[in-house]
């Protein structure tokens, strides 16, 4: 598995030269792994011996109950033995095209295995040979497997390792054959047997003495190659799946200490002289979860120990107020503040609202993306907000007397951007927002160094908001219905699912969408945002959109976050099959932000009744927290963080989705050795 965070070499010589543990051993030193055989292994992620044991298998196959030919069923995938009676291969269109064909008996019935157009397969086999095949039979009359998994049993060889058992079936590279990496993984686990259990990491791991549920890492390891029972391979891979957790959870904890007992911070609690006329003019009461979150922040602030907090709030739940209160209690204290968005449009939206907000306060906001430079960067005031994009940071920009880092959208940051934000100048409080809510696997594991905090109440007043599917042949009637809703005063975005922004085609689809929108909603006014305006173009419409000059936004899914226009009551989404649930909730979270009823449109044409099933669940939930988790069930934790989550190492064997027991059993040991 991979650590989150590389690895620094050790220093001293003294290492160098110490001897590799036996499983760090190359594989190429194996007996009968020679130079072309290492090199398939290496195509296959396989350098060590440990690589070997955790190559995982693909898929088994129980050859202690192979069916017999004429027992096999059309469509069932089976396993089936026998013998070749007759071969051949066919060529037809002018030697273009080819067919393959063995024919087996087992002396119930006979059985053809077909290829196309794979005239090579006739090198692998001869009359007479006795043939494993796994497939499913497509014809009954004859019996046809077309291109089935096959291997050849070879006489006098160990049938202990591929035949009356449950044999491994392991992923493969052009020229490496299956049995071959299966007989090198059984003599390998045999020739280690007695390092199994005792090496590395994982010797801290809990054993079968400690643990009656689990076996030891050597019979988990044993097991999973080859296992006795069916049912050894999933408690196998608890067991390494277990193992490849408390690796993570003891990375988690070291940074954490690392952290702990170098960082210091400036106490930031400040003495709420900003902070009481700022709420008395906001023009709403915070809601509890607000309140009780601020309690939990000034408490981590007002401390000289970094704060490291996450906090979690539906989209639209009010953590920008949040984050406002939190860098006022900064500036009170006589430090500076910065605050970090994803995008430029929701750069600048902060910027105009903490102006707004702290300009009467006599606080300095300044901001800084990369088309727009901050006038007093370099200034050593105290009490000062930067807003900015990333740029902000990669400008070589040093916060001065830095007392709060705050990054909205924490989801679209990686962790190692959010780690090298940490590191910049002194250790100043770091608050993390993100309306992802994260499914707990991921909260213990990708979060595991965060404390959190969540805000889990919408603010009351809100009107309600619901949400439709809609086939594409509905679209005249819900234009319609939005020229009613502009007609009343309120505002719609339409977004068009061109997600890349990346230009050609895709602008023109864009810009065509936009014609037909301007006719459709005749005379109200139309405007267009994609990636491939210039800063000042996007601002122009962003402003005209928040001032109710223009009425109906469209736009890519540039929208998706933090954008804030409680007016919008309408959100049309075009080909939502194409977006992700947790992204078209985002987007979804534009509306139903003020007190006017909202509506969420979501036109699909999938004819894949899989893919309609999902967006239905966002017509039947509103619940962030239900939608991450079915997404991250749907696509992946990949898909649900981002690309750019670079964070998460690769599980040969832990599964982030059904884990959440075995996470927490690492997260429990890890800390117990630590007592
Ligand atoms: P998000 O959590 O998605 O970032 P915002 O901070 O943008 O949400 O807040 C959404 C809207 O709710 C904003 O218009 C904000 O002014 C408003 N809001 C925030 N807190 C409250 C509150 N306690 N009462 C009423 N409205 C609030
Ligand atoms: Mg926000």
């Amino acid at each position: 598995m991979s650590p989150p965070e590389n690895k620094i070499p050790p220093a001293h010589p003294a290492h160098r030269t110490a001897p590799k543990p036996p499983l760090q051993q190359p594989v190429g030193s194996l007996w009968g792994v020679g130079s072309e055989r290492a090199a398939q292994l290496a195509r296959l992620g396989i350098s060590t011996v440990e690589d070997l044991f955790l190559n995982r298998p693909r898929r088994y196959e129980d050859r202690r109950h192979f069916k017999k030919i004429s027992e096999l069923m059309k469509g069932e995938p089976a396993t089936a033995r026998g013998t070749i009676v007759a071969l051949g291969l066919k060529r037809f269109r002018h030697g273009t095209k080819s067919i393959f064909e063995i024919i087996l008996d087992d002396g119930t019935a006979r059985l053809h295995c077909r290829w196309w157009n794979l005239p090579f397969m006739q090198n692998y086999f001869a009359q007479g040979d006795e043939v494993f095949v796994f497939g499913r039979l497509i014809e009954t009359k004859p019996r046809t497997m077309d291109h089935p998994e096959t291997e050849v049993i070879e006489s006098g060889e160990e049938s202990f390792i591929h035949i009356a058992r449950i044999v491994p079936i392991y992923s493969l590279t052009e020229g490496l054959p299956q049995r071959w990496l299966r007989g090198l993984t059984w003599r390998t686990l045999e020739k280690f047997e007695s390092q199994l259990d005792s090496e590395g990491a994982q010797s801290k791991t809990p054993n079968a003495a400690q643990d009656t549920v689990l076996p030891s890492r050597g019979n988990a390891l044993r097991m999973i190659h080859f296992p006795e029972e069916l049912s050894d391979m999933e408690i196998a891979r608890q067991r390494l799946a277990l193992d490849e957790f408390i690796e993570l959870q003891r990375q988690i904890q070291l940074r954490r200490e690392k952290f702990e007992t170098n960082a210091k911070a400036l106490p930031c609690g400040g003495d709420n002289h900003l902070m009481r006329p700022f709420l008395s003019r906001l023009g709403f009461k915070l809601t509890d979860s607000q309140t009780a979150v601020l309690r939990e922040i000034r408490a981590d602030m007002g401390g000289t120990h970094p704060m490291r907090r996450l906090l979690q709030g539906d989209v639209g739940s009010g953590k920008t107020v949040v984050a406002a209160c939190s860098a006022l209690m900064a500036v009170e204290s006589g430090c500076n503040v910065a605050l970090m968005a994803p995008t430029e449009i929701l750069a600048e939206q902060h910027f105009t609202n903490f102006k707004g907000w702290f300009g009467p306060l006599d606080i300095q906001v300044e901001l800084q993306t990369s088309s727009r430079k901050a006038e007093n960067l370099a200034a050593s005031k105290a009490g000062m907000l930067f807003v900015g994009t990333h740029a902000l940071f990669s400008s070589g920009f040093d916060l001065p007397k830095p007392g709060l880092v705050i990054i909205d959208e924490q989801h679209k940051f990686g962790v190692a951007q959010r780690e090298q934000l940490v590191r910049k100048g002194n250790y100043p409080h770091v608050l993390v927002m993100t309306a992802t809510p994260i499914p707990r696997t991921l909260g213990l594991t990708l979060y595991g160094d965060l404390d959190i905090s969540v805000i889990d109440k919408m603010p009351a007043g809100r009107g309600k908001l619901q949400t439709f599917v809609r086939p594409a042949d509905k679209l005249p009637k819900v234009f319609e219905f939005i020229r009613e809703k502009i007609s009343a005063g309120r505002q719609a975005y339409v977004v068009y699912p061109r997600v890349e922004d990346s230009g050609g085609k895709e602008l023109k689809a864009v810009t065509a969408e936009f014609e037909n929108l301007k006719k459709a909603f005749m005379p109200f006014k139309v405007g267009l945002l994609h990636g491939k305006l210039s800063s000042r173009e996007k601002e122009t419409v962003m402003a005209g959109f928040r001032a109710n000059q223009i009425h109906v936004l469209l736009s890519t899914s540039l929208i998706e976050v933090g954008v804030d226009v409680p007016n919008a009551t309408i959100m049309l989404i075009e080909n939502a099959e194409q977006f992700g649930l947790a992204q078209l909730h985002q987007l979804r979270g534009r509306i139903g932000r003020g007190g006017h009823q909202s509506f969420c449109i979501l036109i699909s044409n999938a004819k894949n009744p899989e893919a309609r099933k999902r967006l239905m669940i966002l017509e039947e939930t509103a619940d962030g927290f239900k939608i991450a988790e079915a997404d991250l069930k749907l696509r992946g934790p990949g898909e649900l963080l981002g690309r750019e989550q670079s964070g998460l190492p690769k599980f040969h064997f832990g599964n982030l989705v059904e884990d959440l027991d075995l996470i927490r059993r690492a997260r429990d040991f890890v800390k117990s050795l630590n007592r």
